[in-house]
């Protein structure tokens, strides 16, 4: 009786092509096998944790939707994987057993396809299986006579052929990985032999990292090859969009990694069960009791992406590694004979180069990226960080073009204008922050190249961490809490002034104060101030702004710069009014920027009255403090010391015989450089009565100078000393800053 109902299913199913077909002759063939009065063949829905009845016996047609829980008989058989008979669905007793939420309301909500629920007596219901992977449910309803074990193995039969016949229309693939193989990705003889590898099959995490590292796959086709085969959504680590679920704590950490499940939450917080493998029923209803959810969704994730989750780090997650993405460029570059054109910019492998490029900036906290092409050469990227340029990578002169569209796009600029410089803006997001960067085009014979600036985003760094001597330090609040007069701080581009400027207003910004900033552009933002940013081409340059601030009555002004003539004759003249007023000009030292600003014009008494004190910095290196080495100084290092400090101050500096000096060794920490960071190092003039009697004379910078350090000022050179003596940089960072070698 079952071999011949067998063959007669059978014979059903290889006439039809698809299932919708089948179903009508295969209904009529089961209805009389089993002798029962209806038949429910629910499908798993594509990407939602439910089943769907598209095919059901008429005249009951009515399409019903299921979610996979425990709530419903069919859900339940969906969600545990195993067939069950019901022989009394009223028996509320008997469900519980079964698990404590099947009942007759969840029972009432299968609805039976539009009919009376009271009209069913008893129910087969069978999963349908492939690959282990759940592909949908059949349901026979109201067996005249009960339904016995005879059913249940047919009908698990059955449900094999059903799943065997209609794989791909059910939605399923053989193996987790077949659709990269359908997608070319990689052969079938390559997978084949991956997972036959001793040892592979069954670690998610090292077969991933094959993938990915050996076989060049991108972690999101590796996804999505996932979540066609377990009919779940993929998702990959995205810490914007999802948490770790609160309850998730009631799982051990150990029990989560070893089956690699993370339990996250959406932004709606509705639980998801995130599962390398999300094929493991007995594992979901372990979870399930354990936080006691009854609604949640299930999703496939990579096993590197899970253990980010569930807090490990792991960079398999990030976009693939710069080198793999060149590596593909490289390779796909080899097959073309004509460069890449500039509408090919969205190359996938282009656009994740681009972001590659911004992240990689990002994290080494450089300061520009430097896009330069070269004639019939790879082009070179390189990065300025702590203020050393660094080539990190070259980009197939191929690419140059599609990669320079790119950014051009992002940054919002001609992209057919190759000709002249061109300016522009891009903003990216990083670990939750977002990350202004501007953009500079530069034509060269060689081809287009790019300059980007990353400005830095976050608010004001506080003062004590300037790192300013002590007496500079007490020096310059003291200036600070002048309540009006003209103070710069001075150097060349990349020297910190900005910083340093924020820093001060920071300290200063208190509610009692008004403070306005004109800047160009805006790099810090602080709450309390009111921040304008310059923009020349419709005429708002410093000097007008500064005209609009006097009107609006502010206590403090800060200056972005004091670019030319008229800037700094209005910054003047409000410092003069009553107003503090803060700037920065390009000079190399504290008494040089006074003649500076008398030879552009300004009034010497003027100037001399408004001007509370010069600050000049630079920033050196600083010595990684895990791994630098002290050492004694040697006699031609102490014979520098003693020069460039000047004879008639090296006391200050109480030196012994013996002097310790530390230098660059390089460790892990610091990426074998042996410096971490940048330091300032400080040249502060305060003005004072002689000094400006001086000014009025219009004494030359040597003799502003000397008395300047009179007053108290040490160089810059002296500071760096100083600086060196304590540990914080070594003798070659100082000697860099003297311009001696
Ligand atoms: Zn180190």
């Amino acid at each position: 009786m079952a071999t011949a109902a067998l063959a007669q299913v059978q014979s059903v199913l290889d006439h039809y092509s698809s299932l919708a077909d089948a179903f009508i002759a295969l209904e009529a063939v089961l209805l009389v096998v089993f002798n029962v009065e209806r038949i429910n063949l629910f499908q798993r829905r594509k990407y939602q944790q439910d089943l769907i009845s598209p095919f059901t016996t008429k005249p009951f047609f009515q399409r019903t939707t299921l979610p996979i829980s425990p709530q419903s008989i069919v859900g339940y058989v969906a969600l545990s994987q195993q067939a069950l008979i019901i022989p009394d669905p009223f028996d509320t007793q008997a469900l519980h057993a079964i698990h404590p939420s099947l009942q007759l309301t969840g029972q009432l909500n299968e609805k039976f396809d539009g009919q009376s629920p009271h009209t069913t007596s008893n129910i087969l219901c069978i999963p349908i299986m492939h690959a282990g992977v759940l592909l949908g449910v059949v349901q026979l309803v109201n067996k005249a006579n009960a339904f016995g074990d005879d059913d249940l193995t047919l009908g698990t039969n059955i449900a094999q052929m059903l799943a065997q016949r209609f794989t791909y229309e059910l939605g399923g693939t053989q193996r987790p990985l077949d659709t990269l193989v359908h997608r070319k990705c990689i052969t079938n003889d390559a997978l084949d032999a991956l997972l036959m590898e001793p040892g592979l099959n069954d670690n998610p995490k090292l077969l991933l990292q094959k993938l990915i590292s050996e076989h060049r796959i991108e972690p999101n086709l590796i996804g999505q090859s996932l979540s066609i085969h377990y009919q779940v959504p993929y998702i990959s680590y995205d810490p914007e969009r999802y948490h770790v679920y609160a309850n998730a704590n009631r799982l051990n950490e150990s029990y989560l990694k070893h089956h690699l499940i993370a339990i996250i939450a959406n932004n709606n917080d509705k639980p998801i069960i995130l599962m390398a493998q999300p094929n493991n029923a007995s594992i979901i209803l372990e979870i399930e009791r354990a936080l006691n959810i009854a609604s949640y969704d299930i999703a496939v994730g990579l096993a590197t992406d899970i253990l980010q989750f569930l807090g490990e780090s792991d960079s398999h997650s990030c976009p693939a590694e710069m080198d793999e993405i060149l590596d593909e460029i490289s390779m796909s570059a080899d097959d073309l004979d004509d460069p890449i054109e500039e509408l090919s910019d969205e190359a996938p492998a282009v656009v994740r180069l681009v972001s590659r490029i911004l992240h990689d900036a990002t994290r080494l906290t450089a300061s520009d990226i430097h896009i330069d092409p070269q004639k019939s050469a790879p082009t070179r990227v390189r990065m300025r960080v702590d203020g050393i340029c660094r080539d990190l990578n070259q980009i197939p002169a191929s690419h140059h073009n599609a990669v320079i569209a790119r950014i051009k796009i992002m940054a919002n600029v001609n992209i057919a204008e190759k000709r002249i410089p061109q300016d522009g803006k891009l903003t990216f997001k990083h670990s939750d922050q977002l990350i202004e960067v501007r953009v500079a085009t530069l034509p060269t014979i060689a081809g287009e190249g790019l300059v980007m600036r990353i400005l830095a985003s976050s608010g004001a760094m506080p003062i004590d961490q300037l790192n300013l001597s002590t007496e500079n330090m007490l020096m310059l609040q003291g200036m600070a809490r002048k309540p009006h007069g003209i103070m710069l701080v001075v150097g060349p581009t990349g020297s910190g002034k900005t910083t340093t400027l924020h820093a001060i207003l920071g300290h200063l910004n208190t509610p009692d104060k008004k403070i306005w900033t004109i800047e160009d552009p805006v790099e810090i933002t602080q709450p309390g101030l009111q921040q304008v940013q310059v923009n020349p081409k419709i005429g708002f340059t410093f000097a007008n702004a500064l005209r609009a601030f006097l009107r609006a009555d502010p206590d403090i002004i800060l200056i972005g710069e004091m670019r030319d003539k008229e800037t700094a004759h209005a910054a003047v003249n409000a410092s003069l009014t009553g107003h503090l007023v803060l700037s920065t000009l390009h000079t190399n030292s504290a008494p040089e920027t006074i003649t500076r600003l008398l030879d552009l014009g300004l009034d010497s008494i003027n100037f001399s009255d408004a001007c509370v004190g010069i600050l000049a910095q630079r920033l050196i290196r600083s010595l990684c403090p895990k791994c630098k080495a002290p050492y004694q100084a040697t006699p031609e290092e102490r014979a520098f010391i003693h020069r460039q400090y000047g004879a008639d101050m090296i006391a200050e500096l109480n030196l012994k015989t013996d002097i310790t000096l530390y230098k660059a060794v390089g460790c892990q920490q610091c990426d074998d450089i042996g410096y971490i960071g940048r330091t300032g190092v400080h040249e502060l003039l305060t003005m004072t009565p002689t000094l400006r009697s001086l000014i009025y004379h219009s004494a030359n910078v040597s003799e502003l100078t000397k008395q300047a350090m009179c007053d108290g000022m040490r160089t810059l050179l002296q500071d760096g000393i100083k600086k060196m003596l304590y540990g914080i940089t070594d003798i070659k960072q100082i000697q860099i800053l003297g311009g001696v070698k």
